[in-house]
């Protein structure tokens, strides 16, 4: 079990959310990872503060935190958008931008640029949406650029007093063979030359900030299950940077409605007809789900189980210029169930063709073996 929230960050269990917030931002200044590159151990006490705010900020997790004792297996800003899975620590890397502050001016924001995430979304739609194709809006959460900081995760920007903006600090020591001058990178600024006052408030540190996206897309018809489709730019951004990675939707269809069952390019339908229709044959007025209205023709002497292909010119296929085929799949069933003037006809039958057969038996008997 993880350390209480409330004991990391130096709280007690009735603190208000400003007092949360001020404890957050106090431990995130002495512990965060761009004042202690390399320091495993203030890393580690990063990480926990960092998860103890994404709890107790947030009015849900900190209720269920309270009540529970934990705030569902951990905080992942993606719960409830969609989303299967986000690997949490891929986030709080971004924290660990290192170089930001270490190198020399002008060329550093480029080198501390760090890749964004890709985002996955999935999203089920039925056998009419996968084939026709419509529009959907997804609405998920993304990292953008902080503004606020302008990327930087700090605020109030100043001159740093040690080495008066140059990033370089100048030590002199004596030695046997004289004085020796020593030039180095400002420990305290670790040679950007600013200093900055107070972690950022938009983005707590971050960088970029979690915000909400409402996203319309297009779903190309034909669609099938399990495909995915990458739009590009629509993930996170990185850290540092306004460019922003991709997000694949993969698409999950249900495949089945009533009667109507889609295997890739083709549907699958099957249809119920009279053995007498399947003898004399007849035109048969069908409502299919999804297509709607279509006669089907039926031959006399259709046998049982056969295949009717209907090539359909509703949709064509998504990736290659092909047309859906509707398959019908012809089921004749034997009838269990005769009024009196049906058997008699049947009976009829039964005599003209000369067949031996015991209709009374067959009605009235149960059979147990
Ligand atoms: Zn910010
Ligand atoms: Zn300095």
């Amino acid at each position: 079990m993880a350390r209480d929230y409330y004991e990391i960050l130096g709280l007690q269990k009735w603190a208000s959310s400003d007092e949360i917030k001020k404890a957050y931002r106090k431990l995130a200044m002495q512990y965060h990872p761009d004042r202690n590159q390399g320091d495993k151990e203030a890393e580690a006490k990063f990480k926990e503060i960092w998860e103890a705010y994404g709890t107790l900020s947030d009015p849900g997790k900190k209720q269920n935190y309270d009540t529970f004792g934990s705030a569902g297996g951990g905080w992942n800003p993606f719960w409830g958008w969609g989303f299967q899975a986000e690997d949490l620590g891929d986030i709080f890397s971004s924290f660990f931008g290192g170089g930001f502050w270490g190198q020399s001016r002008g060329w550093a924001r480029r080198s501390s640029e760090r890749r964004g995430e890709d985002l996955e979304y999935d999203i089920t739609i039925d056998l009419k949406t996968s084939i026709y194709g419509w529009k959907d809006t997804l609405e998920f959460n993304k990292r953008e650029y902080c503004d606020s900081c302008d990327g930087a995760g700090w605020s109030n920007k100043k001159t740093c007093t040690t080495c008066n903006w140059h990033g370089q600090v100048t030590q002199t020591s004596q030695s046997p063979f004289g004085v020796i001058q020593q030039t180095r990178t400002c420990p305290d600024c670790n040679g950007s030359g600013e200093e900055f006052e107070d972690i950022c408030s938009e983005c707590n540190g971050e960088k970029r900030v979690l915000k909400k996206q409402k996203l319309d897309i297009d779903i190309p018809a034909g669609i099938d299950d399990g495909m995915v489709i990458k739009l590009t730019g629509e993930g996170n951004a990185g850290v540092g940077t306004k460019t922003s990675w991709d997000l694949y939707v993969r698409f999950h269809v249900n495949t089945q409605e009533k009667w109507l069952t889609r295997d890739g390019v083709d549907l699958h339908y099957d249809l119920e007809i009279e053995f007498i229709e399947a003898v004399l044959g007849t035109k048969k007025e069908v409502n299919i789900p999804v297509i709607g209205k279509r006669t089907i023709s039926i031959d006399a002497g259709t046998q049982w189980e056969s295949i009717l292909k209907i090539s359909w010119d509703g949709v064509k296929h998504i990736e290659r210029d092909a047309k859906w085929d509707l398959l019908i799949h012809i089921h004749i069933p034997t009838p269990t169930k005769l009024s009196k003037s049906e058997r008699d006809l049947y009976e009829n039958l039964a005599k003209e063709k000369k067949l031996n057969v015991n209709s009374k038996k067959w009605v009235f008997e149960k059979i147990f073996w």
